[in-house]
């Protein structure tokens, strides 16, 4: 791989340098998937250059990016290596060696967000511990180390009993419910056991899940995004509903505990805030990712600003864009892998050739190489005048006959 970015090394924008663009700062990127080639995509409109780092040759992101350096975001000689040819250093991922990202901050490299943002983040108990030390309102929870701890997490706190791995957790993978505390050592052994390190958290009876994108710029400037609804299914996030169908005081709450969250860590960039709405009227943070999300997909074609060229003017030092929405209504739909192979293929193909025929319906697919069961392999966004008609596309989308009542 050849470096063109020579003159750009390791120290960050140089404002004496003139600008032929938006932005000559190159963008680095760890992780190149879905949310890496979405990055790509708005990035280019801007003109800005991305690279990034990601083990897969053929992973989504590659064929956009300016550059793409195949190595691990794990690995920490590798990550030295690449944040040499950037400008900024950012994440689609929060699962890299921040380790290393704090020994490059020191050392002069420009990380957004923080290092110390992706470190809160990545252990989740740890990131527990950091809101609830900033009084954001969430689950009780508690880390186990043995099944005598769990078993009295149990007592405590009751069943279900929903037990969490720490780390490396994405679309439910790391979670397990106890539902009883004969359940417990099953539980605990479909995580991995306890040398994987976990923590267990209260049941948290929710109505309905949201969601809140905030943004940060590097002047400290916040701006968030309206709530949306997270729908999930087998814990993966499945329907996005933007915005949110709520009281304006539960919107306005929710918006207020996600920029609380936010203004707790460091670094700019896009965060997304995942809260539950429970039956008693409370609004609970459940986690926060230190990047675009799933939650924020829609706003490419119903927001004035997408949340990933959001996270780039963030990153670059731009104004922030108006998170506003353009359209009344949005609906985002994951195209899950609904089976292996060329069959699933077959079956997410069908759902895009009916999601074409559906005004207001824009498909994105991921061109990942492979298609396994549960995979995010792309997803469509649906956009119309209220969410009464957006709803009705979507049972179009789903094949499902209309509603004769209304
Ligand atoms: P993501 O793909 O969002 O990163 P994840 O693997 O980090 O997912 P979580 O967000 O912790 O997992 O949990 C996944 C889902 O499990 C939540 O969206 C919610 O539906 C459910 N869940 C998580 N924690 C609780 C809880 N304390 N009580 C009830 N349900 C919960
Ligand atoms: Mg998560
Ligand atoms: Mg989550």
């Amino acid at each position: 791989l050849t470096c063109q970015a020579s003159n750009n090394a390791v120290s960050s924008r140089n404002d004496e340098l003139p600008v032929h663009g938006i932005s000559e700062t190159i963008v680095g990127v760890l992780g190149g998937g879905q949310l890496g080639r979405m990055l790509c995509q708005d990035a280019s409109k801007m003109g800005i250059k991305i690279m990034i780092l990601d083990p897969q040759e053929n992973c989504p992101a590659s064929s956009l990016s300016y550059q793409h350096m195949v190595g691990s975001f794990d690995d920490s000689a590798t990550v030295e290596q690449f944040a040499k040819r950037c400008g900024v250093l950012t994440v689609e991922i929060e699962h890299v060696d921040v380790a290393t990202l704090e020994k490059l901050e020191q050392q002069g490299v420009d990380c957004q967000p923080k290092a110390s943002t992706i470190r809160i983040i990545q252990d989740k108990y740890l990131q527990k511990v950091h809101f609830s030390q900033h009084e954001i309102p969430l689950p009780e929870f508690m880390k186990i180390d043995d099944l005598e701890g769990a078993k009295k997490a149990g007592e405590i706190f009751g069943y279900p009993l929903m037990i969490k791995s720490r780390r490396l957790a994405y679309d439910g993978r790391g979670n397990a419910v106890a539902n009883s505390e004969e359940e417990l050592p099953f539980s605990v052994e479909a995580l991995g056991g306890f040398g994987r390190g976990l923590y267990v958290e209260k049941w948290a009876p929710f109505i309905k899940e949201l969601a809140v994108i905030v943004a940060r710029g590097r002047d400290n400037s916040i701006l968030c995004y309206p709530v949306v609804e997270t729908i999930h299914r087998d814990n993966i996030c499945h329907i996005v509903k933007a915005p949110a169908n709520l009281d304006r005081k539960i919107r306005e709450c929710a918006t207020e505990v996600a920029r609380k969250a936010v203004n707790s860590l460091e670094g700019a960039g896009v965060f997304a805030v995942e809260l539950f709405f429970t039956k008693d009227g409370q609004i609970l943070l459940n986690e926060v990712a230190p990047r675009p999300h799933n939650s924020g997909h829609h706003t490419i074609e119903s927001c004035y600003t997408s949340q990933f060229e959001q996270h780039l003017r963030a990153v670059v030092g731009l104004p922030l864009g108006d998170p506003s929405m353009k359209a009344p209504a949005a609906i985002m739909y994951n195209i899950l892998g609904e089976d292996e192979g060329e069959v699933g293929f077959q079956l997410a193909h069908q759902l895009m050739g009916r999601a074409l025929t559906i005004p207001g319906a824009t498909v994105h697919w991921y061109d990942k190489p492979e298609m396994r069961k549960q995979r995010k392999m792309g997803h469509i966004t649906i956009v119309g005048p209220s969410l009464g008609s957006v709803e009705k596309s979507l049972a179009m989308l789903e094949g499902k006959k209309e509603d004769h009542k209304s």
